[in-house]
Order: C-alpha cells, then structure tokens, then sequence
C-alpha cells in the first residue's frame, strides 16, 4: 500500500486522481439525438462484463490511489440487473466519501428506494425537456412521464443535491432554459446546462448546433436579470460552473465544448468490460479486466494504475477546440468496429 502522504496519485500535468466513473452497462432505453442517434449499434458481449465482485475490487485500488467519488453511469446503470447490490458493495469501502448516480430517470421510480437503502448518495437525472412531444423526438422513445415520477420519487426517497442535466441543441430545446430552471426549483435540484459535445457517439454534432455557455447567459440574463459567478466555483474540479439569478436560485453550465476545463480534470472513466479512460476523448483505453481475470494482486494493479495516470497528458477537449474543421469526432464505421469510443460505453 502506497504511504498517504503519495495520495491521491497526480499525473504529468499535476491533476489528482479523485473522481472514478464506473459504466455498468452500455445498454440504454432511450435513443437521445446527441449520443445514439443510430439504428443499429454494436455491444459489448454480456460474458465480458466485470462482475460486482470485479468492480468491487477495481474501486479498492483505485481509492487506494487517491479516488474518492465514485460515479455510476452507462448506457442507463439502471438496466443493470441489481445495481443497488453493486451500490452496498462499493458503500461498504470507507475510503469512498460520495456514491453519485446519472441516469435517464426511466426506471428511477421504481429502483429509488433500494438504491438509497443500499448507500447510495446523490441522482443527477438527465432532462432535457419538459414537452412529452419534445422527449419523444429527442429520444425516440415514449417515456417522458415515467422520468418526471422518477424526478419526483427522488426528493420523496430523502435524496438530497440532486441534480437535473440538460443537454442543449439549438433549433431543439434551447428555448427551454427557463422552463427548465423553474421545474428544478420546484422539485428541490440543480439545473446544469450542458454544451452539445463532439464526442465519439454524436454522430449528428455541428457546431452550429451548439449553444455556447455565453449564449445560455445572455438569453438568461434577458429574463432574470443580472447573473453572477458562485463564489464555489473557485478551487472546484465539478465539471459545471455555477450561477445564481438575482433571487438567489442556483444553476450550471458545463461548457465542454466552448471553454474546456482539462486543466482541472480529475476524472477518468472505466467500461463495464473493465477498459479503462483517462480522458473522454482518447481513442484507447487501458484493460484491467485481462490482468484482473489473471489473477493480478492489487498492488499489480495499484502499480499499474498509478504508473499510467502519473504519465497522463490529455487534454481531449482543449485540443478539439483549436481543431480547424470542426465536425463528428469518430466515423460511424470506426464507431461499428469499436463500441468502447461510444459515449453511451464510457459513460458520459
Ligand atoms: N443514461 C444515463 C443518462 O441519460 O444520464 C447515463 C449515461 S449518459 C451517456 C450520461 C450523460 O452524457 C448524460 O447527461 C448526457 O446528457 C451526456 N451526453 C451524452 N452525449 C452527449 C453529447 N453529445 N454532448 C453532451 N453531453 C452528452
């Protein structure tokens, strides 16, 4: 075990590793426009899934180096079968401080008491709109309803710090960022707008289609009135910077696209097949599964993580930004050969 002073591990740029996303799954019940677009996608097969025990083990190393939010995302981590065993498994190691959730909602209402039951901390839920006609041709799918119930039985279950996630599309939802500000305020959670991303996945991005985080102030500003930085946001590493309208209600924007914030990325990311991410943008991972399956120890495992995270550079998003020719990150054909460069893989 690596002595405390040496954690969390940081890497060449000088960023700790703190925050781990855990994928599931890469199945998902919804088809959003910005993420899987497709028809037809290629999954990972089912025996190459990490187990809970698998996980389990991989978040022990990875606290031991520093990790102390864990984040469970997918596809939608719901339709993995018993997540809130996985939640208990993962809440039972006293190095994890915040157990988070992002889901789509569809299945929330009927998990959401096992899920708090089993430790589980906070629920971001992603919304993108308030019209059921809107989430249907956003989606694909008809289960507009079923997300609000799965909102509402959030703030029922005693979760507090929820948070509700809108990915913003002009021509779209981009006239809904009031709308969207005032359903938060009334159900108890955070707004956060997020830029449309040209990551691997988003096979229908255009710049044009973006909304800048300036974009969202200034048609925010025209309804509340002045807005201002929240002092919280100095010395954060949350990917969202936060605002407050003149009453004092608070929102995000996480501005991927137009002001990436690589310098303070703490984050990376493990696949439900155990393929792990440093970066949302990098084109290969690392496998844990292989040396895991192996039989490697933990201090394998310790040595190998700390090695390939204290040699980390990326900074996927700032160097898409000074791309001259801006358009989809990854080809459709790539995207049909490789499933793990899907965001719906890697988990957003
Ligand atoms: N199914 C869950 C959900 O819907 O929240 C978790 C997985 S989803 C991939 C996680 C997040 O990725 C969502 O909040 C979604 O908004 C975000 N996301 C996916 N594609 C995106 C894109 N092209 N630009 C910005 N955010 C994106």
């Amino acid at each position: 075990m690596r002595p405390e002073s040496s954690i969390p591990v940081r890497d060449a740029l000088g960023r700790p590793l703190e925050s781990l996303r855990v994928s599931v799954t890469d199945r998902c019940n919804l088809r959003c426009l910005y993420c899987m677009p497709e028809e037809e996608y290629t999954w990972l097969p089912r025996a190459e899934l990490l187990t809970f025990e698998e996980v389990t083990r991989l978040v022990e190393v990875f606290t031991s180096l520093g990790v102390r939010q864990v984040r469970l995302t997918g596809g939608e981590p719901l339709m993995r079968h018993e997540l809130h065993r996985l939640i208990k498994m993962i809440a039972a190691n006293p190095q994890v401080r915040d157990i988070a959730l992002t889901s789509n909602g569809v299945l929330l209402a009927d998990q959401v008491e096992a899920l708090r039951e089993a430790g589980l901390h906070r629920v971001t839920v992603s919304l993108d709109t308030l019209r059921p006609a809107q989430f249907r041709a956003m989606t694909r799918r008809d289960d507009h309803e079923r997300v609000i119930a799965g909102i509402q039985s959030v703030r029922r279950a005693g979760f507090t710090g929820t948070k509700l996630d809108a990915v913003i599309v002009r021509g779209v939802n981009d006239d809904e960022l009031a709308d969207l500000i005032e359903f938060g305020r009334a159900n108890d959670a955070e707004v956060r707008f997020i830029e449309y991303m040209d990551v691997a996945g988003a096979t229908q991005w255009s710049m044009d289609r973006v909304v800048s985080r300036a974009e969202m102030l200034q048609r925010l500003e025209q309804r509340y009135g002045t807005i201002t930085p929240d002092s919280r946001n100095e010395n954060s590493a949350a990917p969202a910077e936060r605002f407050l309208l003149p009453d004092g209600t608070v929102f995000g924007i996480i501005a991927s696209t137009t002001e990436p914030f690589c310098r303070t990325c703490n984050r990376s990311r493990l696949t439900a097949d155990g393929q792990w991410y440093r970066c949302l943008y990098a084109t290969s991972g690392m496998d844990l599964r292989g040396p895991l399956r192996a039989g490697a120890s933990i201090e394998n495992l310790t040595e190998l993580i700390s090695g390939t995270w204290s040699a980390r550079t990326d900074r996927g998003a700032e160097l898409r930004k000074v791309e001259r020719f801006r358009g989809a990150f990854v080809a459709l054909e790539e995207l049909r050969r490789d499933p793990h460069l899907e965001m719906h893989t890697r988990g957003g």
